[in-house]
């Protein structure tokens, strides 16, 4: 009896000991995890993407002050995040459009080291454009500031979101970072930095470009068009492999000018511009559709930040865009 207890507790001390060990290992692999997985940040989207569109920034105007404002919030979040200049010695490049030749504007480059460290190894590369259409005709509401929040100020949150993950998690490939000027003139300023004599010898290292310039979807997108992955591409694939990943479809389409990513591809660069299609989940087609009416003002005053704007269609759209990022 008395040996048989003595060897009851020795064996419960033994598997409370395995069990202990058992639960340090779990907590082990968990903050492990916790370690290498990140997620999208939609608070700090939502906050830098409210910042670019407020009404003191005057709807990041062309050839405006407000404009070149907006370009030095994004070189100091980028400076900020390590990013190192490409073109000269700063993230702000300048140029300068035939229309005016009088006015300097900027467009913001840099790039992120890759894992070793590196910032002269192959790139992948993600924009979005920062200006928008600035004051204009007032709509019903008196309201005459365009500011531009889902075109483009979520899309450049986004990016520095993608961004900010690789710092933390970079790949095999440095990130080059573009936020363009001049988008809404007719891309004047990826036209701009694609034509420079020394922009070859990046084109030459870039292995893909993603551009982020559709807004966001207020609900989850589940069928996607990915301009520019035809005629097929690697990047394009994995693309569509991901998507398919998370229940999603994808249709491929030829490069069309409507993006900063297009005189890149006309540069011999695979591209991919990423546009949101008409079914999301969860979402009935006339509930698409009355969130499109609520949220969704293409080129008008109202296009601005909402504090009930939903954040899980930005969420996944971050989201993918850093599984492209990361896998490529
Ligand atoms: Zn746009």
């Amino acid at each position: 009896m008395r040996s048989a207890h003595g060897v009851a507790v020795c064996t419960a001390r033994l598997e409370l000991s395995m069990l202990a060990r058992r639960l340090l290992f779990v907590i082990a692999l968990v903050s492990a995890r916790a370690v290498a997985q990140s997620f999208p940040d939609t608070v700090a989207i939502s906050a830098l993407a409210r910042t670019l569109a407020s009404d003191s920034l005057r709807g990041r105007g062309p050839w405006t002050p407000e404009n070149a404002r907006a370009a030095r919030i994004l070189a100091t979040e980028l400076q900020r995040l390590g990013a190192r200049p490409v073109f000269g010695n700063a993230l702000l490049v300048p140029f300068v459009d035939a229309q005016r030749p009088a006015d300097t504007v900027y467009n913001v480059v840099g790039v992120l080291p890759n894992r070793a460290g590196s910032v002269v190894s192959d790139l992948v590369g993600l924009t979005a454009h920062f200006d928008h259409l600035g004051v204009g005709k007032p709509d019903a509401a008196h309201d005459s500031i365009y500011n531009g929040f889902l075109d483009d100020a979520i899309g450049c949150a986004m990016v520095l979101d993608v961004a900010k993950r690789f710092v933390r998690d970079p790949g095999s490939r440095g990130l080059l970072v573009m936020f363009f000027n001049l988008e809404e003139q007719g891309l004047l300023g990826a036209t701009a930095l694609a034509s420079r004599p020394d922009a070859a010898k990046i084109t030459a290292r870039l292995r893909l470009l993603v551009g982020v310039d559709a807004g966001s979807p207020a609900g989850e997108a589940l069928e996607w068009q990915l301009m520019g992955a035809s005629p097929s591409h690697a990047a394009g694939l994995l693309a569509d492999s991901l998507a398919r990943a998370h229940g999603w479809t994808t249709t491929a389409s030829p490069p069309r000018p409507i993006s900063d990513v297009f005189p890149f591809s006309q540069a011999g660069v695979p591209i991919l511009f990423p546009i949101p299609g008409r079914v999301w989940r969860g979402y009935t087609d006339p509930q698409r559709t009355a969130a499109m009416v609520r949220f969704d003002h293409y080129h008008q005053p109202s296009d601005e930040w909402n504090h009930a704007f939903p954040l899980v269609g930005t969420w996944w759209f971050a989201e993918w865009l850093w599984e492209i990022v990361r896998a490529n």
